[in-house]
């Protein structure tokens, strides 16, 4: 659940003291895995299973029962509730320009009708190419009420990557804006995929009238120059006329609302297709659990992006479903992040802990006041227990950990706000049963305080991967998502993640999918084989290196490669080491081996700290 800082801001991080401790522990766990050492297999029973009431349901907020009524509707149903019941409350607020949800509510309608006549409807797909802003909250809701299904792409993303995501999904229109770092990315699509139409929201229409003035004149060099053909559309023109739009009769079970990206347990970035249904639970499995929030009232800081499911879900969807006002930041920047709070008062943030540890560690604390913030949650990746307690003393508001997944739409356990549990991410949301399986076995179920899989059931897992058969059926073995995350759920029903079984790389809030970047190297003549891993680091939690072998009688440096790689490959996703070998070490059965070389790395790490504190 990353994707979600940009690289600037993870530069100004604290170190945290926290990683070498977890890098040992996960060393410690990996040998004993490697050796086999694990609990020998014949003391477990055979399959245990969980019965009602969980061991969860004791430790929910006051209030809440895990058998909570989760609906099944069409997704843009909590947005219509929304404009019903708080329409001329504040919506979003956008560098200061404000709109009601009303305005929000009208300028869906239209676009869903523009998106309609563009031929939107059951089955096409839409890609968002967008910062956070309001063209993405209009078009996310009107693409769902032509119809269509919408695909979210990651602005930073390369243009080999844009591509191949365009293809995969079939994308045929596409959302962006009319700013040079954006517009040519997806302009040059037109030519090398199967998109047809672009719909391009012009930056300055976004912006207070002082504001868009000032942009027009001394920002002119950042506008794109979009072309006026066919294949273009102004955002302005999609959304000029009446609003009345064909209404679509939605199965909320089966339609897909959102395919959105991710790697899954292994390879290549793929589709999860989200129902309307899935969405709208997992909607209302988070906006619920913040007991203490009050509908209509509270505000919300929108810097996670919209585009990745953890802020589409849990900032977006959840905010607009309570009748929150969403400040939305076009991107994370530390400064912009602290102005926002001391002014703007907001009461509610969501966030990553590269985030959370960026504001503890800024030198300008002092100049802000960041009191107003009550309601925060973490969730991506491990939030160290430094991070949260100095966070929490900065500002006086409660910071608790979740942990989700794209295949889950994302959200699956919080810590409840009054009694979270250090080191865990929580309970189970309502609805939500989690059982943990054997590592050798997936069928065999675990007793609580027992290691393995991490497996989730519940109504807002996926339907899927698009056009993905064998890759769904071993993901959703058994009727249950299997994560690829490895932890255990304590007495209590608190859940405690301690290792991933996947390839994903969490570095600074982003995702970095191993196999995307080795594909990349992979593309350099002098490049015989490349594994990459994700390896400790004490700034971003962890780093991409690149073990190279090249080919014989070739020769290439890391400057060399670097080169190579800089428009392949989008900047978080860049190795920050590269090593050239002679070999490179293999599983068993011949594949190359990932777990080999983080040992290795572990190993090494572990020497050097024990050299620094000889005590330890
Ligand atoms: P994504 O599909 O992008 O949302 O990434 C999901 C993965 O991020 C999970 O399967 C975990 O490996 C990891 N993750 C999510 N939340 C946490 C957390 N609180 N602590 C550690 N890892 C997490």
């Amino acid at each position: 659940m990353n994707d979600t800082v940009n690289r600037d801001s993870a530069e100004d991080m604290p170190a945290s003291r926290g990683v070498i401790a977890q890098t040992l522990a996960r060393l410690d766990r990996l040998m004993r895995r490697l050796r086999g050492s694990e609990e020998p297999a014949t003391s477990l029973p055979t399959d245990v299973v969980l019965t009602r009431p969980y061991p969860w349901e004791a430790n929910y907020p006051e209030g809440l029962g895990w058998d909570h009524d989760l609906p099944e509707r069409p997704l843009f149903a909590l947005l219509d509730l929304a404009v019903e019941q708080y329409g001329e409350r504040p919506c979003l607020d956008f560098l200061g320009r404000k709109s009601t949800y009303k305005e929000i509510g009208r300028m869906v309608d239209r676009a869903a009708k523009g998106f309609q006549a563009l031929g939107v409807e059951k089955g096409v797909r839409v890609g968002l190419f967008l910062p956070n802003c309001p063209y993405y909250v209009i078009a996310f809701f009107a693409v769902l009420k032509a119809g269509g299904t919408v695909v979210n792409f990651n602005p930073l993303y390369a243009e080999r990557e844009i591509a191949r995501q365009i293809d995969d999904s079939g994308t045929t229109i596409m959302v962006t804006l009319n700013i040079r770092t954006m517009y040519p990315k997806v302009a040059a699509r037109l030519k090398d995929t199967c998109l047809e139409t672009i719909v391009v929201g012009s930056m300055g229409g976004l912006l207070p009238w002082r504001e868009r003035t000032l942009f027009a004149l001394l920002r002119r060099k950042e506008i794109a120059d979009v072309a006026h053909d066919e294949h273009h559309i102004t955002f302005k023109k999609l959304a000029a006329n009446d609003g009345k739009f064909d209404p679509v009769a939605i199965d909320p079970v089966r339609d897909i609302a959102v395919q959105q990206y991710t790697g899954g347990t292994t390879g290549l970035p793929k589709g999860a297709e989200l129902s309307h249904a899935s969405l709208s639970a997992n909607t209302e499995q988070v906006r619920i659990w913040a007991t203490g929030a009050k509908p209509g009232e509270e505000r919300v800081v929108g810097v996670l992006p919209l585009f990745h499911v953890f802020g589409m879900t849990a900032v977006m969807n959840s905010s607009l479903a309570s009748g929150f006002e969403i400040i939305l930041l076009p991107r994370f920047r530390l400064d912009q992040l602290l102005k926002v709070i001391d002014q703007q008062k907001p009461t509610v943030m969501l966030g990553v802990p590269t985030m959370y540890s960026a504001i503890n560690g800024s030198k300008l604390l002092s100049d802000y006041d960041l009191s107003s913030l009550k309601f925060c949650i973490s969730g991506g990746a491990p939030l160290p227990a430094q991070v949260q307690e100095t966070f929490e003393r900065l500002t006086g508001c409660s910071l608790v950990e979740g942990y989700g997944l794209t295949e889950a739409g994302p959200v699956c356990t919080i810590n409840p706000f009054d009694s979270p549990r250090p080191g865990s991410v929580g309970l189970p949301l309502p609805g939500t049963l989690i059982e943990i399986t054997s590592l050798d076995d997936p069928d065999r179920r675990l007793p609580i305080g027992q290691r393995g899989e991490i497996c989730i059931t519940g109504p807002q897992v996926m339907r899927g991967y698009a056009q993905r058969n064998g890759e769904t059926a071993e993901a959703l073995h058994g009727g249950r998502l299997h994560t690829g995350d490895v932890g255990f759920i304590d007495t209590d029903g608190y859940v405690y993640l301690i290792d991933r079984i996947k390839d994903l790389i969490l570095s600074g809030g982003f995702n970095v999918y191993p196999r995307m970047v080795e594909e990349a190297v992979e593309l350099h003549a002098a490049v015989e084989e490349v594994t990459v891993c994700g390896i400790p680091d004490q700034h971003r939690g962890e780093i991409v290196k690149a073990y190279v072998k090249l080919k014989e009688g070739k020769s290439l440096t890391s400057t060399q490669l670097r080169g190579f790689l800089r428009d392949k490959l989008a900047p978080f996703e860049q190795p920050r080491q590269i090593e050239f070998r002679d070999e490179l070490p293999r599983t068993l059965i011949g594949k190359p081996s990932r777990h080999a070389l983080i040992v290795e790395e572990m190993r090494r790490l572990n020497e050097e700290s024990a050299v620094a504190d000889p005590a330890s």
